[in-house]
């Protein structure tokens, strides 16, 4: 039943209380109550976890500390890159056990029914799959397109897979480098198989390629101009081209594809690998030639664990990242000083005037920064 209203008393008078405004009466608000819904529980702060707390969850497989810890990695706060630093530092000694697959092409190529049902076929064998993600459109979109479980239906559920999609903060090499270090914490956590998608469009193939071991690339058969859309640096990368859709009336132009790709990497040195790079069609929606395109990647492990070449690009993988790590470190704190920043816009304004040029202008600023480094 409604409570009758309170009018307001002398002391508060109101000024639409006034004889002036007859028929107008301004009632007293009622009290604030003390809280909003007694019977709401607050939500409980995850627990603080120590250092040693995230490398024990991750050794011992736990995902749900796996992904807190990745979630830490890709933070931009400095206190967590700190703790996500001396984790990674801690997981170091277990990693590096895995086979790292990098899996590129266009959009519609058909990445995740692929991942999806290469994913599944590997786990039949036994073992974890971890699947990340480099996807430079998220950084303007920030959000991420790839990797997201909805795409890959069976793996999304399936109890020894780790899905991650592309950290969305900061450069190109940033993000790459955070996946990186993700891989680390992965196979700390016994993932033996890891993949990591991107965007067969720009840079990120070279970031992929610098982090894995085998380098594959999905294709689509077109209208007999295949080879045009593609640049020739991805196909020099790729350790196995895969013709995907190979089912209905599609399959003699996917054969058509293959054929031509194969004429096209005969035309290539032979990488140092010593393997030449096979070309096959299959279909990831039919699930048609999935073990065989399976059968052609144990080749090649079993072709570079013979020759030495597997361990070889993992130390000049290392040296690369090294070098990436103090470069975008190095650029990270010219950029970051506010004198830099100052003084960088005067001077990009008197190059726009032309009252500097380009040369000079940079010389001053890093001069300016040498000098306060002393
Ligand atoms: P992504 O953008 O590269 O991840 O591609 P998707 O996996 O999302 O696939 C794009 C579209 O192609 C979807 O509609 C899929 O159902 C379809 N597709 C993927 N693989 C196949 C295939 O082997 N055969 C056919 N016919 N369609 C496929």
């Amino acid at each position: 039943m409604a409570q009758p209203l309170t009018p307001i008393d002398e002391h508060q008078h109101h000024p639409e209380n006034d004889d002036q405004y007859a028929g107008l009466q301004v009632n007293a608000g009622v009290e604030q109550p003390p809280i909003v819904n007694p019977y709401m529980k607050h939500r409980k702060r995850r627990p603080q976890l120590s250092v040693n707390d995230y490398v024990e969850g991750i050794v011992k497989g736990n995902s749900a500390v796996l992904g807190q810890a990745v979630t830490l990695v890709e933070s931009l706060i400095p206190e967590h890159q700190m703790v996500a630093q001396e984790v990674i530092e801690k997981c170091l000694p277990l990693c590096c056990q895995s086979q790292r697959i990098g899996i590129t092409g266009v959009p519609g190529a058909g990445k995740s029914t692929s991942i999806d049902v290469f994913g599944t076929h590997v786990l039949q064998r036994g073992g974890k799959l971890a699947v990340l993600a480099i996807d430079p459109s998220s950084e303007r979109s920030r959000g991420s397109i790839l990797g997201d479980k909805t795409r890959m239906e069976k793996l999304a559920v399936h109890p020894r897979a780790f899905i991650r999609p592309s950290p969305s903060a900061g450069s190109l090499g940033g993000v790459a480098r955070k996946t990186r270090e993700t891989i680390v914490l992965c196979e700390a956590a016994g993932y033996d198989t890891i993949f990591v998608e991107t965007v067969g469009v720009g840079q990120s193939e070279t970031a992929v390629h610098s982090m894995v071991d085998y380098f594959l690339l999905i294709q689509l058969a077109g209208t007999g101009d295949e080879l045009q859309g593609i640049k020739r640096g991805i196909m020099e990368m790729a350790d196995g081209i895969v013709i995907n859709k190979a089912d209905g009336d599609n399959i003699e132009r996917a054969n058509l594809a293959a054929a031509q790709f194969r004429n096209a990497l005969h035309l290539f040195p032979l990488p140092p690998s010593g393997w030449l790079p096979e070309v096959m069609t299959y279909s990831g929606y039919y699930e048609l030639g999935i073990a065989e395109v399976w059968d052609m990647i144990d080749r090649y492990f079993a072709h570079v664990r013979a020759n030495g070449y597997f361990d070889e690009k993992r130390r000049q993988q290392e040296r690369y990242w090294m070098r990436e790590t103090i470069d975008e470190q190095l650029r990270a704190r010219f950029y970051n000083d506010p004198g830099v920043q100052q003084l960088l816009a005067v001077k990009e304004q008197m190059v726009l005037d032309n009252q500097q040029s380009s040369f000079v202008a940079a010389a001053d600023v890093l001069q300016y920064y040498y000098s306060t480094l002393k």
